[in-house]
């Protein structure tokens, strides 16, 4: 049977910007594994301005559970298959030998990815490497708003599998490409629109409602949430894609 492999950064990327594409392969008899990459236990996080501005001034320590079990039920309303690898997200992750954090403002968090990062990038390659089977097709942010987390699983994505790849347009990001001075290259490849029906737009809106701890970090309230989801499917006219090569999945 076909199936697709989508790759989340983080636990909600891919329900975000592919939330309706997943619901129609699914409902179609497409079996969908949405891969979430950064889902590694926080453990004892680095003081940081970057982790008071996400938690505000109370740790979490079951921060990464809450959002897997948001992820599960989000994955459960678009009939996809979740697989969380434990890689921990940049807020969290450090110098190694001192607990300096890596990204310690937003600012860091929106450039090029550290060179410590490099080993994280190999690490997470090999382990999407052992995903790869020929029957899948595979999709990947392109990265746009340039989160070191989205960049670094773009490279990982395609080092592993390029050529036979589609990228997704990360959502919210995309919408403020023009003003972020979008750095991210679009690769060269065809770009096509996935027109989402009633059913599709109304499974997204509603997986991604299911991340009640992101919620407020990236829309301020539910409502707002589910309008601006609607408002970017029409002014957009669905899901963007880019792909490399040429598959019979959407055809
Ligand atoms: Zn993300």
């Amino acid at each position: 049977m076909k199936t697709a492999v989508f790759v989340s950064p983080h636990l909600d990327d891919v329900a975000l910007s592919c939330g309706g594409l997943v619901h129609r392969l699914t409902r179609q008899g497409t079996g969908v594994m949405i891969v979430t990459i950064f889902t590694g236990e926080v453990g004892s996080p680095p003081a940081s301005p970057l982790i008071e501005h996400i938690w505000g001034l109370t740790p979490l320590p079951d921060w990464i559970d809450r959002r897997r079990i948001e992820d599960f039920e989000s994955c459960r309303l678009l009939g996809a298959t979740p697989l969380h690898l434990a890689f921990l997200d940049a807020p969290f992750r450090t110098h190694g030998r001192n607990d300096t954090p890596l990204y310690p403002t937003g600012e860091s968090l929106f450039s090029q990815p550290s060179e410590v990062d490099q080993i994280l990038l190999e690490a997470i390659a090999n382990r999407l490497a052992n995903l790869k089977a020929t029957e899948s097709d595979f999709y990947a942010p392109l990265g746009l708003g340039s989160h070191v987390d989205h960049i670094l699983v773009r490279n990982a994505c395609e080092q592993v599998f390029s050529p036979d790849l589609t990228y997704y347009e990360d959502y919210p990001y995309v919408e403020n490409i023009a003003t972020l001075g979008q750095t991210v290259q679009y690769p060269t490849g065809a770009m096509y629109i996935e027109v989402l029906n009633p059913t599709d737009l109304n499974a997204k809106i509603a997986s991604v409602l299911c991340y009640e701890t992101q919620i407020p970090l990236l829309f301020g309230n539910r409502d707002e949430a589910a309008h601006r989801l609607r408002r970017w499917m029409l002014d957009t006219g669905g899901e963007r894609y880019v792909r490399l090569a040429p598959t019979t999945i959407c055809a």
